[in-house]
């Protein structure tokens, strides 16, 4: 240990001082010097080197007769050279190994330790070398194999994941939430008790936002590309039934996703990725514009939050949407991001009855709650409104405004990540056999809508949704409690003084002006739109129809830029954004399809494998 040996040193016959010196002469140093690519091999620390076994050779086919020597050289003297020899050191890295030594040896914050005060000592030396050094401190690690965090395990962490280990990387996969297990029970803590976990809930953990879900697998990047299929088959390796290859509308259901996600960890386990649950990224560790690892801080450990620096050649950001605090973080970089359209609105909720009857007419008595013949039915309903409310055909001088995340047989949850704000979402089981249907009505918004928060910059849709959020929090009265209005009191802009309908929503509804959480161009075409999807589902509009306040987090309101072949950060080296938190998906499948090919683009770019992406 600490020892690396080198073999097949050759000293000619004629410079070897004969085998009555035992000690380590100069033209061994020189054979030394030579294969380490060690310029001066006066300057190579005699003491260093003891001499394991030496031959003779004096095969015909050779030049000359040559003693063959092999040596330990002791990595620990080398370390102690004089930083000037330092300059010739950095030029060893590759070849023998030193710098995976030193990071296999030291704590990683000892490491970042040893650049600064080698930067500090070597004034006089060439900078330019010691950022390559300092970069090769990262690189090479003990085991020789990149390394690399993803962090985030939604889909589009799981897949990256799941890739770059099959391509031989070391991979650490950090999340801020619980395994599935424990999410579990902090979820069911929010539900019962109120207790909001602000790390462990329906955004953050184990599989990510999606998981306590309805399971969606429906995807807009084309059903049958090789991608999806991909993505669909190694769900089905992890337990999802075969019949999601098939069905036009494929849905899992929390009970199947949750086992799923567990089978999926174990199998990356079982490759070899390292876990690590109630782990935050809290900053990214950036020399000279790359990043070279990241602090991370156990948050299970409360107030008492222990910091650590994990050095990495890479890290996947694959953190979702909800990662308000990792943006502000990027910000801090000035990571290049760009506002992106998203949408806003409410979610509504009929009785499913009535959604089976509005779809099938006499066929709903066939859905006999997720058993029969027939699926329980939903809806998709898109439709433009022009700026001034009425129905539009020109769709780019209009909002578009839709259905969304229907989740039929489901109920309405609470997304919030923080107890100032609601948010709310679906989710469903695989039967889908609650008496309800709920799914967002939402409009689309864009940086001009943001226009009030622009000193936010690029993160300005990050307020507006904030905004909203805290007006439904104060609108609710607090303790988690959703504004809630009939569609069709919301239709007349007046308040539901009668019992409301029953909700599924476990922490209560309250009865409240929804029409004054929006701004009013957004509350009008919310109304139009409602109106217009009752042309086309008559019986939409119903006073058993209740909408509950707000659904914000349809999409990411920021893209991070990144190269599109290598998946790279255009602003920060060793940064790779992906998944629908940098913005370049909107759902399960397009997550894990983004986080399919960045772990392919990663891969490549590290020589991990030469195909083509
Ligand atoms: P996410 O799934 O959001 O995963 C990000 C992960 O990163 C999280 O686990 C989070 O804890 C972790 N993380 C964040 N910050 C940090 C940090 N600083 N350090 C460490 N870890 C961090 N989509 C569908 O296609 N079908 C559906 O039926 C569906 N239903 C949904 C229902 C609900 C209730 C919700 C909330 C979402 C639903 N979605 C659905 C959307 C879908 O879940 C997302 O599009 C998808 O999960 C995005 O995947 P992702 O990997 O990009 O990010």
């Amino acid at each position: 240990e600490g020892f690396w040996r080198l073999y097949r040193l050759n000293v000619p016959a004629h410079k070897d001082p004969g085998k009555d010196f035992l000690g380590v002469s100069l033209p061994l140093l020189e054979a030394v010097a030579k294969v380490l690519k060690f310029p001066v091999a006066s300057m190579l620390p005699q003491e260093a080197f003891s001499i394991v076994r030496k031959s003779f050779d004096a095969r015909k086919l050779l030049k000359e007769p040559v003693f063959v020597y092999t040596v330990d050289m002791d990595v620990k003297q080398l370390l102690n050279l004089e930083p000037r020899t330092w300059d010739f050191i950095a030029r060893l890295e590759q070849k023998i190994g030193l710098l995976e030594y030193m990071l296999h040896k030291k704590e990683s914050d000892d490491l970042i330790r040893v650049i600064h005060d080698f930067r500090g000592t070597c004034s006089a030396m060439d900078k330019d070398r010691l950022d390559i050094l300092s970069n090769e401190f990262y690189r090479f690690q003990s085991s020789g194999r990149p390394k690399i965090a993803v962090v985030g395990s939604g889909p589009s962490g799981l897949f990256a994941s799941l890739v770059l280990a099959e391509f031989g990387a070391e991979v650490t996969l950090i999340e801020r939430g619980q395994a599935v297990e424990q999410r579990g029970r902090d979820i069911g803590a929010l539900a019962v008790r109120r207790i909001l976990q602000l790390e462990s809930n329906f955004c953050f953990g184990e599989g990510g936002a999606g998981t306590w879900s309805d399971g969606k697998l429906v995807t807009r990047i084309g059903r049958n590309s090789d991608s999806v299929q991909a993505v669909m088959k190694t769900l089905v390796h992890f337990g999802a039934p075969q019949n999601i290859l098939i069905d036009g509308k494929p849905h899992l259901g929390t009970d199947r996703l949750v086992p799923l996600v567990r089978r999926f960890r174990q199998h990356l386990q079982g490759i070899g990725v390292d876990i690590k649950f109630a782990t935050r990224l809290d900053d990214l560790i950036v020399e000279n514009g790359r990043v070279m690892g990241v602090k991370v801080s156990d948050v299970w450990l409360g107030s008492d939050l222990k910091s650590q620096i994990w050095p990495y050649d890479a890290v996947v950001l694959a953190v979702g949407h909800s990662a308000r605090d990792v943006y502000q973080m990027l910000l801090r970089y000035n990571v290049d991001m760009t506002i992106k359209d998203f949408a806003v609105g409410l979610r509504i909720e009929h009785p499913q009855e009535l959604i089976n009857s509005l779809q099938y007419s006499a066929l709903a008595s066939e859905v006999c709650d997720g058993r029969g013949r027939v699926p329980v039915a939903d809806y998709k309903v898109v439709k433009y409104v022009s700026e001034d409310g009425a129905n539009s055909s020109q769709r780019e001088l209009s909002r578009s405004c839709y259905s969304f995340c229907m989740c039929p047989g489901g109920q309405v949850v609470l997304t919030s990540t923080n107890p100032s704000e609601i948010c709310v979402n679906g989710m469903s089981f695989s039967r889908r056999a609650s008496r309800w249907a709920n799914a967002a009505l939402v409009v689309t918004v864009s940086a001009k809508d943001f226009d009030a928060f622009s000193c936010h910059g690029p993160l300005s849709g990050v307020e507006f949704q904030r905004e909203y959020e805290r007006k439904a929090a104060a609108l609710g009265g607090g303790n988690f409690i959703v504004p809630a209005q009939t569609v069709t009191d919301f239709l007349e802009n007046k308040l539901s003084v009668t019992s409301l309908p029953p909700s599924s929503y476990r922490l209560g509804v309250k009865a409240s002006d929804l029409h004054e959480l929006f701004p009013d161009h957004i509350t009008q075409a919310l109304q139009h739109s409602i109106c217009m999807f009752d042309r086309e589902l008559p019986g939409f509009i119903s006073k058993d129809a209740l909408l509950h306040g707000v659904e914000t987090r349809t999409s990411a309101p920021v893209q991070v830029t990144r190269h599109a072949e290598t998946y790279e950060c255009v602003s920060l080296k060793g940064l790779y954004p992906i998944g629908e938190g940098a913005g370049y998906a909107g759902g399960i499948v397009s997550a894990a399809v983004d986080g399919m090919y960045s772990g392919f683009a990663l891969a490549k770019g590290l020589s991990l494998f030469q195909g083509d992406t």
